[in-house]
């Protein structure tokens, strides 16, 4: 039993208008649900994907103008890296990245993989990475200032910190059968890497890539940071299966929570990150015809009763 990658991975803007704007317009992603956070209706929950929402391609975020920013450091998700086709496209992102003050732009390379470093408008840590033109199964999100061959294609990998690996290493190897690929140093010449997948052969979509940082302190959920990432799975037959396993190894494991677009289960694994394994289905085309996707505030059908009360709280977006 394996998961079949990245779900999608979910994180926190104190200014969702720039957000939306950076995401969309700056990388090309397609705003594919306009929602609110289920769990707090009074802010927006924003899904940017590749034409289809493809599971694999889909970063949200959540609207929390109040939250301060983050703080960076260990015990938490602190990069994010999307696929490019190839490393010709770093060119063209640098140019466009700093005409739009994107920050801290700069090329790396990491265990042989070619990467482009930025960060968003809040500090958030994002990667391109050279996935050698590998197959893809989405669609990229074409636009007439994004030429088809750079755009993005969906993940690569996320980026975890731990002040040690064995606090994480026996729930991705022995709990969730993530496959230890290779050891490396970290692109600061100091920290110690474990790259992690859900296949043998790893690569794009597939990855995990922890850090083990001793000495750094320990981040803090806030604006420009992650708040959790999801992994595939393709049923939910298979979803009670993880769901059995995470419970059996002692780890808490919520119920099965139906997010709509896919169903959800959640567990935090240590110094509370938070996973979640997202079944591929039903999908985000369910309840708005796929020309349709994002243009209006969708709500999943036990919120549509609140509807105007709903939109009564949020601040319009991207009209
Ligand atoms: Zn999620």
């Amino acid at each position: 039993m394996n998961l079949t990658g990245i779900h999608h991975v979910t994180a926190a803007s104190a200014k969702i208008a720039d957000n939306l704007d950076f995401y969309t317009n700056v990388l090309g992603m397609r705003l594919v649900k306009k929602s609110v956070n289920q769990d707090d209706v009074s802010a927006y929950h924003l899904y940017y994907a590749d034409k289809l929402g493809t599971p694999g391609t889909d970063m949200t975020f959540f609207d929390w103008p109040h939250i301060g920013p983050k703080r960076p450091g260990t015990n938490s998700i602190v990069g994010t890296a999307f696929s490019v086709s190839s490393s010709a496209a770093f060119d063209f992102w640098t140019t466009r990245l700093e005409e739009k003050g994107a920050k801290n732009i700069e090329r790396l390379d990491f265990a042989g993989r070619q990467m482009l470093s930025f960060e968003d408008p809040e500090g958030q840590q994002l990667y391109l990475v050279d996935d050698g033109a590998a197959p893809f199964d989405g669609e990229i999100w074409a636009r007439p200032d994004i030429p088809d061959e750079h755009a993005l294609r969906g993940f690569y990998s996320v980026l975890l910190s731990m002040p040690a690996f064995d606090q994480l290493d026996p729930i991705l190897t022995q709990i969730l059968n993530f496959v230890e690929l290779e050891r490396s140093i970290w692109v600061d010449g100091q920290s110690e890497a474990i790259i992690y997948a859900t296949t043998m052969s790893g690569g794009p979509g597939t990855e995990v890539w922890l850090l083990q940082q001793p000495d750094a302190p320990i981040g803090h959920l806030g604006a420009g940071g992650v708040h959790h990432v999801a992994f595939r799975v393709s049923d939910m037959e298979t979803q009670q299966g993880w769901q059995a396993r995470i419970s059996q190894s002692g780890l808490q494991v919520t119920e099965m929570i139906d997010r709509f677009w896919f169903k959800s289960i959640y567990f935090r694994v240590s110094g509370g990150i938070l996973f979640e394994i997202a079944t591929d289905g039903p999908g985000f085309a369910i309840d708005e015809p796929l020309e349709a996707l994002g243009k209006k505030l969708v709500l999943p059908p036990f919120l549509e009763s609140q509807r105007e009360q709903i939109e009564a709280g949020l601040t319009p977006i991207g009209e």
